[in-house]
């Protein structure tokens, strides 16, 4: 199955009792057992849920794994995939992994005594040095939010392979239509689906697949045990997201390349981040390991005060937290997303007080490059 075809036909396609089309939304929290013990494969609705299934073999599928797994949100996705670890573990994540996977990692799982630290992972040297006996997984995101850098995934997944670690990728900035972690070597796969793969601004949801059975049963164990589930209506509209993606990504990349082509002539500009262009440090191996560069870009125009200005021009780019939905969104990450890391390690990475962050959206281009010309004069 290709691609845009698989969106559509991928997981569980329709409801084989009635012939509907679309997967129903089964709001029934339990089921019946004809005998104590014997159903129909469902029995409690935290265990599994026909609506949730369907979306769970639908990312599986899509990220060409073994077992897909939908939480409540991208969070509770990262919390039980991080719970497969016990205390006394320690695991290296990527410097600028987004701010939510950092504080979890910094003020919960720290005091479980599962141990993180951060290190650039762009450098596999890097994460070399920081492994200790007891290190058990390394944890990257993408491209990274907001300076899209951009790790090797087949070198992260040989390197993490040759210690025994686990490679776990959060794959939401790329989503399945333009990267597969999987094939690349990576062991589990994690998404924020509240931003591309719903698409609309309207569903927090997490994914998770993993790309063995024994990890699927334990991720499964996590999941059942923890409770941290998707209810069947965002489960569904989930799938009806989904179906989309293929058209979605290629409009907000279409979309991305002109807003990049006008920001990086703009003299108001002083440093743009976007992995489609050729002067981004890791531009070959993005063209390599993922088929488009996304809608995500981020800029710097020196200062707070710019930004801010920049913010108040604009007519269709809503200022707002999250991504990946099809209006555009803009937002400034030290002050928004990336407010809860301590103010020196922001700088160290790069997220200055100028620093804007832009979801592209799927309008028309000439709206958004009008908008953007005007918010930049100065
Ligand atoms: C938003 C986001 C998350 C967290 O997902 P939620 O659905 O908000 O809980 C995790 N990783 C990345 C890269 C994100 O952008």
């Amino acid at each position: 199955m290709r691609r845009l075809t698989k969106l559509i036909h991928g997981g569980v396609a329709g409801d084989p009792h009635t012939g509907a089309v679309s997967v129903p939304i089964y709001q029934a929290s339990t089921y019946k057992q004809e005998e104590p013990g014997v159903h129909r494969g469902y029995e409690y609705a935290r265990t599994g849920n026909p609506t949730r299934h369907a979306l769970e073999e639908l990312i599986r599928d899509l990220e060409e794994g073994e077992r897909g797994f939908a939480f409540a949100s991208g969070m509770a996705a990262i919390t039980a995939v991080l719970t497969l670890f016990a205390s006394g573990d320690h695991i290296i994540i990527n410097d600028d992994v987004y701010g939510g996977t950092f504080r979890i990692a910094t003020k919960v799982m720290n005091r479980l005594d599962i141990e993180a630290n951060f290190v650039d992972t762009t450098d596999l040297e890097a994460a070399e040095r920081a492994i200790r006996p007891n290190t058990k997984a390394l944890f990257i995101e993408t491209p990274t939010n907001p300076l899209l850098k951009v790790t090797d995934i087949a070198a992260a997944a040989a390197w993490a392979k040759s210690h025994g670690l686990l490679l776990i990728v959060d794959n939401t900035f790329s989503t399945p239509y333009w990267q597969n972690p999987i094939p690349l070597g990576a062991d589990i796969v994690i998404h924020s689906a509240t931003k591309y793969l719903g698409g609309h601004s309207d569903v927090v949801a997490g994914l998770a697949v993993v790309n063995d059975s024994v990890l699927g049963e334990r991720l499964h164990f996590i999941q059942n045990a923890t409770g941290g589930v998707l209810g069947p209506h965002d489960s569904w509209l989930l799938q009806r997201g989904l179906k989309t993606l293929g058209l979605r990504m290629e409009a907000h990349e279409r979309n991305a390349r002109e807003v990049v082509a006008l920001l990086e002539e703009h003299p108001a500009v002083k440093r743009l981040y976007y992995p489609g262009l050729a002067s981004h440090p890791q531009h070959e191996l993005a063209k390599q390991q993922a088929r488009g560069f996304g809608g995500m870009v981020s800029f710097d125009v020196g200062s707070a005060e710019k930004a801010e200005e920049l913010i108040r021009k604009l007519r269709y780019f809503t200022l707002a937290e999250s991504l990946g939905a099809v209006e555009s969104l803009i937002s400034i990450p030290a002050r928004m997303t990336h407010a809860s890391i301590p103010k020196e390690r922001r700088e160290k990475l790069g997220i200055t007080e100028g620093l804007i962050r832009i979801s592209v959206g799927v309008e028309d281009a000439e709206d958004l490059l009008e908008d953007l010309a005007i918010g930049l004069e100065q």
